[in-house]
């Protein structure tokens, strides 16, 4: 790479996806854009950078809000999925609509605090093209999801998956990494795991995590554990080879019980215990495939995702800027 130095200011792309946010949308756009200012008043980014906001279907103000905010700011971009497919869609819909220099993705909350994002340039301008940002303290977020967090981390760590820990979607990315991340043809997205399959060097960002500045989480429970779910299979065949072991295993005490069984005909002369030593092993074998079915039902129902090649997102309206790159070409 070229030392930036000797380059236009780069620009910056901040990319966030919105659902049902109309509390928070006011507060964020106003601190988004003080954070531009103040950046490109600093020379970090380029004059002519952007917000790009993404609402990802939502039912409330958001969409309205965002549609004024775009047409009254030519540094807002404001785009509409059809419906809401889930803040991993969303946020890869945000991406394929930039074509900024570097690309910060946020929420809309600002639980991640935009004045990080200087440091993240920093980071960027020593060479990395990926910058993950890091909770140091989750003092904000209740004890309940600290905890499945922590574990859901060292899961994944167990099961042989690439993560970064506390990094959740706040990050800043090189032009050549989101257009390289553009290229994953995937359904289900797990985007955190994904930029780390990329290769680009990259590094870390601490900061504080602040509480939601103003409405609800949208990530209850079922969904926090539906996106935990997606990481393990999407990037992990660790449960399928769990599967061959807990066969060798059933295997092994499926032939203790047998030899158990002969030995107790051949010393003892006594009739072989009948019913529980037929019901034991029939239980025992029959959860032991029940549970096995159900492990590769599971990635037999996400090949049959991916084959279909479905579009992620459909755009149904982009204000302030161009339409970029469709999914319709998949
Ligand atoms: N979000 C989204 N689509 C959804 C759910 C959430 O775009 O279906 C957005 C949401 O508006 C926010 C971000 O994803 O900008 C993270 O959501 P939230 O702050 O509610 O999650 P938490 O921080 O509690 O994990
Ligand atoms: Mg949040």
């Amino acid at each position: 790479m070229e030392s930036l130095t000797e380059q236009a200011v780069p620009t910056l792309a901040i990319v966030v996806p919105c659902y049902n946010e109309e509390d928070v949308i006011a507060d964020t756009t106003a601190e988004l854009l003080a954070t531009l200012d103040e950046l490109a008043a600093r020379d970090r980014i380029g004059a002519d950078s952007k917000i790009y906001y993404v609402d990802d279907g939502s039912r409330d103000a958001t969409w309205p809000m965002l549609q004024k905010l775009a047409s009254d700011n030519k540094r807002i971009v404001a785009v509409a999925l059809s419906c809401n497919r889930g803040h991993q869609n969303a946020l890869y819909a945000g991406l394929s609509q930039t074509s900024e220099d570097m690309v910060v993705s946020i929420d809309a909350d600002l639980q991640d605090g935009p004045d990080n994002i200087a440091a993240m340039i920093d980071a960027f301008r020593e060479g990395h093209e990926v910058v993950f940002g890091v909770r140091k303290k989750r003092d904000t977020d209740t004890w309940f999801k600290r905890m499945t967090a922590e574990g859901y981390y060292r899961l994944m760590q167990a099961l042989g998956v690439d993560l970064v820990f506390n990094h959740a979607d706040f990050r800043l990315m090189s032009r050549r990494a989101v257009d390289t991340l553009l290229q994953y043809p995937e359904t289900n997205l797990f985007l955190r795991g994904m930029v780390r399959e990329l290769g680009f060097s990259s590094t870390t960002v601490c900061y504080a995590r602040r509480p939601r500045l103003a409405g609800e989480s949208k990530y209850p429970l079922r969904r926090m554990l539906s996106l935990a779910w997606k990481g393990v299979t999407a990037f992990s065949i660790a449960p399928l080879r769990a599967i061959t072991l807990l066969g060798l295993i059933a295997g092994g005490i499926a032939l203790g019980l047998i030899v158990w069984v002969l030995i107790v005909k051949l010393l003892s002369n006594s009739v072989v215990p009948g019913w529980a030593s037929i019901m034991v092993p029939v239980l025992f074998i029959g959860s032991v495939q029940l549970l096995c079915l159900g492990v590769i039902g599971e990635y037999l129902g996400k090949i049959y995702e991916e084959v279909k090649r479905r579009p992620r997102f459909h755009l149904r309206e982009v204000v302030g800027g161009e339409a970029r790159g469709h999914e319709d070409a998949r």
